[in-house]
């Protein structure tokens, strides 16, 4: 009844030896779109890869692939500046035990602060979209903005190919192949910001430098340190502080190694290009600054899973040295076949971490 389709196996036991340079997709030498300049904002544009969006057939839901890989991805993420995800509700100060009339709140459960895992998605998704030949599909740019071919990817009868981020995270009629759980905070929050009231100039956005249409994707710059406008000037938020510590896990079915690889691309795992997440409120100044590490991959045992090359026989949880060997082998088959390599130079000047950055000040 089923059609078996022809599966690729992967040579084993050993990778195919990363390219020397790295350099990602093999038409380098192609011409790029420029790198729009953003002047002294506080964001820089990753320009979209002039070679357009790249829509393939996805990998089926229904049944865990063998030659695919299926699992779970433990991870820990340190606010390194005061990071403040709204929850969208304004509270009594004295009714989250805080000295203050108002207050915007985060998600909390008895003030442990949670990142819902939308959030985190988001996050996670904006930046595999900038660094693959991904569709413009979370933007607020209106249709007539987009380049070209960048429109949202749509499944429909006659039209079933999705871009490399729709695949992995979902579109219109597919459900995605990641699932994200709430990011958990360790312990009670008793920190409060006093945010600036941040206005966006809304003239010369340097998001449509190319003849009034997008030109690229915006990443706020990460920062030493996160500006607190003080109880006189800011508005107050329950914030985590630096150092608080969240716990989340990350579902996944179905991944190429490549897209697994691309994952931890996003989470800094990648020596060559330390990155940091940006997530909430205040990232024009400071705030909002994660540093992911991931503590553990779990991958469903099964007796015919031969092709778990780093694993002890009897395991079925990555950690520590074979943990590592294993990501560092993802990432170098993301740069290899995912990866737009002028895309993540770009991505990676502009979410470096650490920084010497200091927040600009005089936003507010
Ligand atoms: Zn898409």
């Amino acid at each position: 009844m089923t059609t078996p389709k022809p599966i690729k196996r992967k040579a084993q036991p050993q990778r195919p030896t990363p390219k020397k340079d790295r350099s990602g997709s093999p038409q380098t030498t192609a011409k790029q779109n420029p790198v729009p300049d953003t002047g002294d904002k506080p964001y820089g544009l990753v320009p979209l890869p002039a070679k357009g969006v790249d829509r393939q057939f996805p990998a089926g839901q229904n049944r865990f692939r063998k030659d695919l890989v299926s699992g779970k991805l433990y991870l820990t993420l340190t606010a390194q500046t005061s990071t403040f995800v709204a929850s969208g509700i304004v509270a009594m100060g004295r009714d989250v035990n805080f000295k203050v009339d108002l207050i915007k709140t985060a998600v909390h459960h008895k003030n442990t602060l949670i990142i819902p895992g939308s959030s985190l998605k988001g996050v996670i998704r904006s930046t595999y979209e900038a660094l693959t030949r991904s569709c413009l599909c979370k933007t607020k740019a209106r249709r007539e903005e987009l380049p070209p071919g960048y429109g949202e990817c749509k499944i429909k009868k006659d039209q079933v190919e999705v871009c490399p981020a729709c695949r992995v995270f979902g579109a219109m009629g597919w459900q995605g192949l990641v699932s994200f759980a709430d990011v958990v905070g360790q312990k009670a929050s008793t920190s409060i910001g006093f945010m600036p009231s941040l206005y966006r100039p809304r003239t010369e956005n340097p998001m449509y430098q190319n003849n009034g249409r997008v030109a690229g994707r915006k990443f706020y710059h990460h920062a030493v340190k996160a500006i607190d406008a003080g109880e006189q000037r800011g508005i107050p938020v329950q914030q985590a502080a630096e150092a608080y510590v969240f716990k989340t896990a990350l579902q996944f079915k179905n991944l190429t190694e490549a897209e697994l690889g691309t994952l931890f691309v996003i989470l800094g795992q990648d020596s060559d290009y330390p990155i940091a997440l940006k997530v909430g409120g205040g990232k024009p100044v400071g705030m909002g600054t994660l540093v992911a590490t991931v503590e553990a991959l779990e991958k469903p045992a099964s007796p015919e899973d031969r092709y778990t090359r780093y694993a002890l026989p009897e395991s079925d949880r990555l950690t520590d040295e074979p943990l590592k060997n294993y990501m560092q082998a993802a990432i170098a088959s993301a740069h290899q076949k995912l990866i737009e390599s002028y895309q993540l130079q770009e991505l990676a000047r502009i979410l470096a971490y650490p920084t010497q950055r200091t927040a600009p000040e005089g936003m507010y």
